[in-house]
């Protein structure tokens, strides 16, 4: 496996080089929203920590994302009046990663919708912001 690249795009927007519309925030953990959403909602949450993917991350820092990604999840539920939740996660070019600093997706899902495919549409900047206000709001209520 390749070595982590501190100069991928995931870590410079965790460093405030690039922008993002952020949902959540902590000592060890941001999420944004995807730009190019599978659906409205569509939610990227991941450890500051250095970490390439699910093959190098330490095990605390994995388990603190994965309760984040939990919260965003609930709080996705209500924000966005979704039926489901898919979460998904990819390791390596093998496994359909294009971005190398690990990241959990949460998709909210709609009864009978499907997802778009992978990276297919930039979403408007406005949707984007007004979609993480509701669900920045929904978590800091929950
Ligand atoms: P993957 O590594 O396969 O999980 O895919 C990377 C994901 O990052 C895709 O869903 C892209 O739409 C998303 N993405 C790429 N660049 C950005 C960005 N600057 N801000 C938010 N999401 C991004």
């Amino acid at each position: 496996m390749a070595n982590y690249d501190p100069n991928n795009i995931f870590a410079k927007i965790i460093r405030g080089e690039l922008p993002c519309h952020k949902v959540y925030e902590d000592a060890r953990v941001l999420a944004f929203l995807d730009i190019m959403p599978r659906a409205p909602g569509h939610t990227l949450v991941l450890p500051k920590a250095a970490a390439r993917n699910l093959l190098d991350i330490d095990a605390a820092d994995l388990a603190h994302v994965a309760a984040v990604a939990q919260k965003i999840a609930r709080a996705a539920m209500q924000a966005c009046g979704a039926d489901g939740i898919t979460l998904q996660q990819f390791n390596e070019p093998a496994g359909g990663q294009v971005v190398f600093h690990l990241h959990f997706h949460v998709i909210p899902r709609q009864n009978g919708v499907a997802m778009k495919p992978p990276a297919s549409v930039k979403e408007d900047d406005g949707v984007l912001r007004e979609q993480a206000r509701k669900l920045a709001a929904a978590l800091a209520g929950a």
